[in-house]
């Protein structure tokens, strides 16, 4: 989609020796289209001020980029109330967040929390120090052969002891995609709270928090074309409001006096000082530019390159692909026998392409899967099948320069 990639413009001025940037790396972050930096320039340029504390004008302004990119928000996760709807710096801070405000007041020793053998280390390391703080125990749910969650193995570990179960949407190393719906349906029947990894889940598919009935969701702005330090906790109303606050500060306070304070409503409580307000107003721009071009097409566009460059990979031979076969999205892992991954990586960006290589956070699944890494390649709706076939060609000759 050419007009789509002209609405992004480091493909217009990143050159390196005056090689066009493939850019390859969105499972990490995404690239800014020029709706997103203007509503950032033009907040601070146009009404810059802080938010909900003055009654002059830009502050009033300010206030109310703030409160429509909330319901935005609101909208584009289908969650029913604004007071749902929490901005935090992204997605490892809603974790840190769920960890000490909810979970750690309620977890005893002997209780257990789960996670899953694929999660990202934000997704995993909060809720492990948790657990060893408290004499808890952090059980981790294996994949099975196909690299797919193993819901039957996760049944077998569902019991009244499990406080939290957290879970990624979607692999950020495999790209592999887990029946959500399923998981909390089986954790509910405990009366297990669900939290949802879902950083990598806005440009692959519609997100409905009532639909998947979770009760925490956590998402990143800059995975989804908006900025960095703003990301978004969804909580279900009544486990907010029986959440003590996130953070202490000013702005979360209705009263205040030496014996005692009186905090604010929702969302406010969650939100101590002063927030990433052009973070929230470039982030609203990103979703005003996904409902555009619509969530579907993006994630539909994205899993067919993920199609396309398994049937031109595996071409190549010594190269092998990760959940070839399993149900996954716009992520995609492999290795080349004899050559470490590094290395893969630092040719490629010779010549323009830019592809992680390493563990991508989540030792415990490169451990599972008992390699020193992958290279991960990972698309979204800028990319095209012409860079995939020069990936692949690029590949070709990083075989012969090493083997
Ligand atoms: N979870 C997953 C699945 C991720 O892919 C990432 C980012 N790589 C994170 C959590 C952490 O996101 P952030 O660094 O934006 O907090």
């Amino acid at each position: 989609m050419p007009w789509i990639k002209s609405e992004f413009p480091i493909f217009e001025t990143a050159r390196k020796e005056g090689r066009p940037l493939i850019f390859l790396d969105n499972a990490s972050t995404t690239q800014k289209p020029q709706c997103v930096i203007d509503a950032i320039a033009g907040f601070y340029a146009g009404y810059y001020a802080n938010v909900g504390r003055g009654l002059y004008w830009p502050a009033t302004a300010a206030s109310s980029g703030y409160d429509q990119a909330r319901e935005k928000v609101r909208v584009f996760i289908g969650a029913s109330s604004k007071k749902e709807v929490i901005f935090t710096s992204g997605t490892t801070d809603a974790v840190n967040k769920v960890v000490n405000s909810f979970l750690l007041p309620r977890l005893e020793q002997g209780d257990e929390v789960l996670v899953s053998e694929m999660e990202h280390h934000s997704n995993f390391v909060p809720w492990q120090h948790a657990c060893q703080s408290k004499g808890a125990q952090l059980k981790v749910i294996p994949l099975d052969a196909g690299l797919n969650l193993d819901l039957s193995k996760l049944a077998s570990m569902l019991t009244d002891k499990v406080k939290v179960l957290a879970v990624t949407a979607i692999s950020n190393t495999l790209g592999v995609k887990n029946d959500l719906k399923k998981i909390i349906k089986l954790a509910h029947q405990y009366n297990i709270k669900v939290f949802v990894d879902a950083a990598q889940l806005p440009l692959s598919a519609k997100i409905n928090v009532q639909n998947m009935g979770c009760d925490f969701l956590a998402f990143s702005g800059h995975k989804a074309f908006g900025p960095t330090g703003i990301g978004v906790l969804y909580g279900k109303q009544v486990l907010l409001e029986n959440m003590s606050p996130l953070a202490y500060g000013g702005g979360m306070v209705q009263q205040v006096t030496i014996d005692k304070t009186i905090m604010a409503d929702l969302p406010t409580k969650h939100e101590a000082g002063t927030p990433n307000i052009a973070g929230a107003i470039g982030l609203a721009a990103a979703i005003d530019f996904i409902n555009l071009v619509g969530v579907e097409e993006i994630g539909k566009h994205s899993a067919e390159l993920r199609k396309y460059a398994v049937e031109r990979l595996s071409e190549i031979e010594g190269l092998t692909l990760f959940a070839k076969d399993a149900k996954t999205t716009a992520i995609l892992s492999f290795t080349i026998e004899g050559i470490h991954p590094h290395d893969i990586a630092a040719f490629l960006t010779e010549k323009g392409i830019a592809v992680r290589a390493g563990h991508h956070c989540t030792h415990p699944l490169t451990h599972k899967l008992d390699i020193g890494g992958t290279v991960r390649v990972s698309f979204n709706i800028y990319n095209s099948e012409e860079e995939v076939d020069f990936l692949k060609n690029t590949l070709d000759e990083i075989k012969s320069f090493f083997l």
